[in-house]
């Protein structure tokens, strides 16, 4: 079963494709990917701004959040925390206030 080979091996499979995914990042083809991703992402940032996502909004989304994950709800005071766009740039999402979060860094990194 291709399931269960998967569930009960999921940490060195994990750990083989971020091996192979830092390894790829470190090559030629793969440095010239992460630059064309990287300006595809700045320029769906610059095209879908509308100017409210400053500082002091993003200061006040922390506040209402209480400064906890807005997901699992642990504290972001103690723990790294990502600023996260609800809806994916990648998938169509606006880099407006409305379209942000705040995120611990387990729940950001298992959302993609
Ligand atoms: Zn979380």
């Amino acid at each position: 079963m291709v399931q269960s080979y998967y569930s009960k091996n999921k940490k060195e499979i994990r750990k083989y494709l971020n091996e192979y995914q830092n390894n790829w990042r470190k090559t030629l083809r793969g440095r010239i990917a992460m630059r064309v991703s990287n300006a595809n992402r700045r320029k769906k940032v610059r095209e879908t701004k509308d100017g409210t996502v400053t500082r002091k909004r993003v200061e006040k989304e922390l506040i209402q959040q209480k400064s906890l994950c807005a997901i699992c709800n642990v504290s972001l005071v103690s723990n790294k925390m990502h600023l996260d766009h609800i809806l994916q740039l990648a998938k169509g999402g606006k880099h407006t206030i409305d379209n942000l979060q705040w995120l611990c860094a387990s729940c950001n990194l298992k959302k993609h």
